[in-house]
């Protein structure tokens, strides 16, 4: 059973919170406008190439925003998702701009640590993610004034409050358009409008983050348990989306 069967169902609002999101990608274009033409966008998507993102990706260049698409290619990445990329970089409208780690400290890491430091301390694997997410990140969004994720509040406990515009960091305006959307509508989305997507997710991955880091569930399992799972629940953030003191604004 793929994972439009098995996830594709609107929630009764659907409608509405279509409307919401195109809405809130539109603000963000226009606030975040290019300052001169032809001039980079000041926005982008932070595209994990995941369900939720696909679908972003895919309403930003329906509606033709001038929005950018940053990927952090960790290195670490299922070929499944590397060739989802590729896919992305042949058809978007929209520029997809493709960051990856320091080599040498990504090299240098391994060599210390080795290739399964993430599975022996919560430090080194947020180590991990500092070399191979944290810091692409920083650069991704250097000039930029606003991005926009896939966030959504039945993600997880840690994001059952996730804003639709989140102003808390001075650095940038985070859009979270999904915020209220379900696994269901995500996927009725997907399956109305064709969206290319990961086959990962047809083998019981709704949650897609790097190879070592990530298993199928099972059914009935939590969204995030195949993420991190051999942690404990409250440290399963990578960083991207966590707030680690009021001052500092981190990981997803
Ligand atoms: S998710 Fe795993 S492999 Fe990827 S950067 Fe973090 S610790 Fe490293």
């Amino acid at each position: 059973m793929s994972a439009i069967d098995l996830n594709a169902r609107a929630s009764r609002d659907y409608a509405q919170k279509l409307a919401q999101t195109q809405a809130l990608l539109q603000q963000a274009a226009l606030d975040y406008a290019p300052l001169a033409a032809g001039g980079e966008p000041r926005v982008s998507l932070a595209c994990s190439l995941g369900a939720e993102d696909m679908v972003l990706a895919h309403l930003i260049n329906a509606l033709q925003l001038d929005i950018g698409i940053f990927v952090l290619e960790t290195g670490q990445l299922h070929a499944e998702t590397l060739a989802l990329l590729d896919r992305l970089q042949a058809t978007s409208r929209a520029p997809v701009q493709v960051f990856t780690p320091v080599t040498e400290s990504a090299i240098e890491f391994v060599a210390r640590e080795g290739t399964d430091a993430m599975y022996r301390s919560i430090a080194l694997r947020k180590a991990c993610c500092a070399i191979r997410k944290m810091e692409p990140l920083s650069r991704a969004l250097a000039g930029k004034d606003a991005w926009i994720t896939g966030l959504r509040r039945e993600q997880s406990g840690a994001r059952a409050e996730v804003p639709l515009i989140d102003r808390s960091d001075a650095a940038a305006v985070k859009f979270n358009p999904l915020a209220n959307w379900t696994w269901g509508d995500v996927w009725f989305y997907i399956a109305e409008n064709q969206v290319d997507y990961n086959p990962l997710h047809d083998r019981f991955y709704p949650s897609i983050g790097c190879a070592p880091c990530t298993r199928a569930i099972s059914l009935g399992e939590d969204f995030r348990a195949g993420r991190w799972w051999w942690e404990d629940e409250a440290a399963k953030e990578c960083g991207l989306h966590v707030k680690a003191s009021p001052l500092t604004n981190t990981e997803s």
